[in-house]
């Protein structure tokens, strides 16, 4: 299998290649030159069966050429080895008919786990492989470094950085990244915003001589391996429904557009998909667009659930490329429309297929509290702020008669404790391995918003 960009421009990669540059040099995203099919007899297969063998039979057709079927079932075994449920990703019934998938069982509490302790082995193997060192580095506002830092400490082949902003992220949130003790994990606490982290690790990448020096490698949200390790949930939660004989809905909490993109990608791959409800909260760009076929950024509104407060939705390029029949040049001048003037405008055939498939809800602040007071009520839970969005819009979701409806719950609630007590007027149930590590000893380093400084502790601490 070889990866093309979405704008038509960058050279085609093989999997390693695409894993390891994460941006294609055109600007674009990498994508599978075609979507492998499963028979349905291999989607009967995964009925009864755990959650490591659907990954490596799912994954493996992404990256036959690089990585053999002996090594994939290794690294598959340990990533998975390291959440806490038997099943990694739990299916829950609510009321009848709709389910919530437990994707929060890892590391971090966040289904960023999920395709991070993939990722991670997957680069380590591949530098290893190839005798070559790479520098990670990440800017957080919380929930990302700590699921990479996670995934990459004592990787034996690359150093991790993780910027964030001093000051500016939970007591939970800065301990997943300040309590390690790796020699290889490094997490600095910027005297700045988490919108300088950013500048500042852009700055690092476009810094030509730095980036080659260093090696640099990025793990963010378009990296083409987090998407294709979220398509394996939507194969096991299926299977338990009743796939291949069953069609299913998703309903899928989203920010940048990878986990649900990663729902398109098992449809393609020929699980019944019956339809994929894009949830968001006031920061609704994604279901504006659904409505009208216009994509025009507008003003972040920071809200009770921050991983899904953004203005663009990066992974979007991937299925704008799908839904434009994989017309490159078409794609490029929606992205340059999109630079200039903040908008474009899909065609009226591009979005009858995009509704084809897809449907979207807005769910408020007011709305959210809601919805995590009554699944407490009446299944006795706690669900933190993003999950209760995907519920809330999986509730507005128009599917045929009997096809059940999944909702993806994406954080564990004691990931947002301010949240929760406002819910619930309760303190979060936390897991004791979270209570544990709050008392634990924390490590980082204080820098200045000076990217001089930052690439010179850099420089001297990574081992590329
Ligand atoms: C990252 C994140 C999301 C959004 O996922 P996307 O792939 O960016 O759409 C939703 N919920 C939580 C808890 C997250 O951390």
């Amino acid at each position: 299998m070889k990866y093309i960009s979405t704008r038509g421009q960058a050279p085609r990669l093989s999997f390693e290649d695409a894993l390891l540059a994460g941006l294609a040099s055109d600007g674009g995203l990498y994508v599978p030159e075609s979507w492998p099919r499963l028979s349905d007899a291999t989607l009967r297969s995964f009925i009864g069966a755990d959650y490591a063998s659907v990954a490596k039979a799912v994954l493996h057709p992404f990256m036959a050429d690089d990585v053999s079927a002996e090594r994939l079932s290794d690294i598959v075994d340990e990533a998975y080895a390291c959440f806490n449920h038997p099943e990694v990703a739990p299916l829950v019934a609510l009321e009848d008919g709709h389910y919530l998938l437990e994707l929060f069982h890892g590391p971090t509490l966040a289904f960023k786990d999920v395709a991070m302790q993939l990722l991670a082995r997957l680069m380590d193997d591949a530098l290893t492989r190839r005798g070559q060192r790479a520098t990670i580095i990440g800017a957080t506002s919380g929930d990302t470094g700590g699921a990479a830092i996670e995934a990459f400490k004592g990787r034996a082949a690359v150093d991790i950085f993780i910027l964030y902003p001093d000051g500016r992220v939970s007591d939970v949130q800065r301990k997943q990244m300040t309590t390690l003790k790796d020699a290889n994990v490094h997490t600095l606490a910027v005297d700045g915003t988490f919108d300088d982290c950013q500048a500042l690790v852009k700055a690092m990448f476009n810094d030509v001589s730095f980036r080659q020096d260093m090696s640099l490698a990025g793990v963010n949200s378009i990296n083409w391996a987090r998407v294709m390790a979220q398509t394996v949930y939507y194969f096991t939660a299926a299977a338990k429904l009743g796939a291949p004989d069953q069609p299913v809905a998703f309903s899928v909490p989203t920010g940048n557009f990878g986990d649900i993109f990663a729902g398109y990608v098992a449809a393609q791959m020929g699980l019944p998909v019956a339809h994929l409800m894009v949830a968001t909260n006031v920061n609704d760009i994604l279901a504006r667009t659904l409505d009208s076929g216009v994509y025009q950024t507008g003003d972040v509104v920071a809200t009770s659930s921050p991983s899904m407060d953004i203005q663009v939705s990066s992974n979007f390029e991937r299925l704008l490329f799908e839904l434009t029949g994989r017309d490159a040049s078409r794609v490029r001048g929606y992205m340059d429309a999109l630079t200039q003037s903040g908008r474009f405008e899909m065609a009226g055939d591009e979005l009858t297929l995009m509704r084809a498939l897809f449907g979207a809800a807005r769910i408020d602040q007011q709305q959210t509290l809601d919805v995590m007071r009554q699944v407490k009520a009446e299944h006795h839970m706690q669900i933190d702020p993003h999950s209760a969005i995907g519920v809330g819009a999986a509730r507005q979701a128009v599917v045929a008669d009997g096809v059940p409806i999944v909702s993806l719950a994406t954080a564990h609630p004691a990931k947002f404790p301010k949240a929760v007590v406002e819910a619930y007027d309760e303190q979060p149930d936390t897991p004791q391995r979270v209570v544990d590590m709050l008392t634990l000893e924390e490590n980082f380093i204080p820098v200045a918003n000076k990217l001089a400084d930052v690439q010179a502790l850099i420089r001297a601490k990574a081992q590329a």
